[in-house]
């Protein structure tokens, strides 16, 4: 199936089953605004919940706050967001289409690595054993013409972006003959600057009214809070401050679903550490980051670093890690080295010190900054494209069905399990509804008797739901009942007393954090 197809298979499913809405929907909706549904917030939860025990409660040294979304607007301007969180916009006067001028530009790069990738891969089928990789590289007319083009265009890309030179930008998308991706069209407006922040006013009063900003990112409210946390939990260089919650975009193209929205929500880890280690912690994070993204057990291979070629205002080294979404490769979690940037720029703008001072050497300083940025709708979204599974079953042994299984990890399932009686009567509802009494407290658990029991499996699969169980008659003769397995559809005869012990070893978010020691 072609890749769009299966992206919109999955959106479609997000929302019949409850994982995922476009907002506003009975007014039309609003552009690049989504709300979850029952299961959409508690697989949220869930992910918010792995990541935040495995920043706090996995470490020691990093806690955990919760600041204000409205902030001081001076804030703004000393994290240089007001000057310089611009995206370069450009729009297609034939199809009335708007780009970002660098997403033009770095997709085009992208699509001339594959031109190479693919060289190598014919090759490769031609020559068997025999290819000599480098050597190809080294001397295929075809690859040598193509990896020039790249570094020119590469290289009065980044030239162009470190000086914001707008005229530059367009016209290296005129040269390299960049076309419109809906219409082809080449005929390009001029390439303007576009501030991101939302921005709305405070105060009753039209005297007293400011401008204030929606925040753009969550990280501002860790670095106004350095000195409060530092001093009233009494930590120690390195430590960390982690928060999640809601930051605003004013997105230029936001056509992508939940991976770009206009309000979304990060989870963000600021870690502060002393001038001259960054690259260590730099090096440090990246792969913690990383083998946390892989103990969810999608597979090794959909992930990969991206090291950034233009740095933010703020960096001074900066990897993404990337995931591969039904549609390609694409950040779902930023790794940045940010210096003193931010701190020292408070310090500046606030004219209040924020310094630490180092017991051991007697000396204070500034701060530097490794942090580690997700973005929690992506990271949902990563694991519901990928646990989307169509198969083609045996139900109850008649002709062949297909189901659609979500194979979400069993920790971080919306619902843990479904009691579900076999029929209304005989007193096995009462039965179930006593079993799932006892599971509730530890267990998001689902109770169902209506529709026939594979239908009631089919709904369960839809949504992941690792365990179904079934309440029969022979339950209220020996206190058994059937365990379903979703992925296997296995199902099992097992005493009511041990269901605890077989759920709880499955769905334990334990298990999961164990992974990242
Ligand atoms: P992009 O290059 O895709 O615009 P970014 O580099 O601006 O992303 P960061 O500022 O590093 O993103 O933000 C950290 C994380 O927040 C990203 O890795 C992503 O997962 C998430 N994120 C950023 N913008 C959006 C958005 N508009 N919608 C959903 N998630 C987002």
């Amino acid at each position: 199936m072609a890749k769009d197809d299966i992206f919109k298979k999955i959106i479609a499913h997000c929302k019949e089953y409850g994982f995922i809405f476009p907002s506003s929907e009975i007014y039309d909706g609003l552009g690049a605004v989504y709300d979850y549904g029952q299961n959409g917030a508690e697989l949220k939860n869930n992910i918010k919940k792995y990541w935040w025990d495995a920043m706090v409660l996995l470490n020691e040294n990093i806690v955990g706050i919760d600041s204000a979304i409205f902030m001081h607007p001076r804030i703004w301007e000393a994290s240089g967001h007001v000057g310089a969180f611009n995206d370069p916009l450009i729009d297609n006067k034939d199809s009335k289409k708007r780009y970002r001028a660098d997403t033009l530009i770095e997709d085009f790069l992208d699509k001339l690595e594959d031109k190479i990738h693919k060289e190598l891969e014919k090759a490769r089928n031609k020559f068997g054993d025999d290819f000599d990789e480098e050597k190809f590289k080294e001397t295929n007319p075809r690859v040598l013409e193509t990896r020039k083009k790249i570094n020119e265009i590469k290289s009065r890309y980044i030239k162009a972006s470190e000086k914001e030179d707008l005229g530059e930008l367009k016209q290296i998308i005129l040269d390299a003959g960049i076309a419109c991706p809906e219409s082809g069209s080449k005929n390009w407006t001029d390439v303007r600057q576009f501030n991101l922040m939302f921005s709305t006013q405070l105060g009753s009063v039209n005297e007293d009214t400011y401008t204030i900003y929606l925040r753009p990112e969550t990280a501002q409210g860790i670095f106004v809070n350095f000195l409060n946390v530092q001093k009233t939990a009494r930590l120690k260089i390195p430590f960390g401050i982690a928060q999640i919650g809601k930051a605003f975009r004013n997105e230029i193209v936001a056509r992508q679903f939940v991976l770009r929205m206009r309000e979304f929500e990060q989870m963000e880890m600021q870690y502060f550490i002393s001038p001259g280690t960054e690259m260590k912690w730099y090096e440090f994070w990246k792969n913690a980051r990383m083998k946390w993204h892989k103990a969810i057990g999608m597979g090794d291979e959909k992930y990969r670093f991206h090291d950034h070629d233009k740095l933010a205002h703020y960096a001074n080294a900066a990897t993404d890690i990337e995931f591969k979404f039904p549609t390609g490769f694409k950040e779902v979690e930023g790794i940045h080295s940010r210096t003193d940037y931010d701190l020292g720029n408070h310090e500046e703008f606030s004219g209040k010190k924020i310094q630490y001072f180092d017991n051991e050497t007697n000396k204070s300083y500034c701060p530097y900054v490794v942090e580690t940025s997700i973005g929690l709708d992506r990271t949902l979204f990563s694991i519901i494209s990928n646990a989307f599974t169509q198969e083609k079953v045996d139900w109850e042994g008649s002709a062949k069905e297909e189901r659609v299984v979500m194979k979400i990890h069993p920790a971080l399932t919306p619902v843990k399990l479904a009691v579900l009686p076999l029929t209304k009567k005989d007193g096995l509802p009462e039965k179930a509804r006593e079993i799932m009494d006892n599971l509730k407290l530890d267990f998001n658990c689902q109770y169902e008797e209506k529709d026939s029991i594979g239908r009631r499996y089919r709904r369960q699969d839809a949504i992941g739901t690792p365990f179904c169980i079934t309440v029969d008659h022979q339950t209220l003769d020996d206190n058994t009942v059937t365990v379903r397995y979703r992925d296997t559809m296995k199902q099992e005869r097992v005493n009511i007393s041990r269901l605890q012990e077989i759920m709880g070893e499955k769905v334990s978010m334990k298990k999961l954090l164990e992974k990242l020691k």
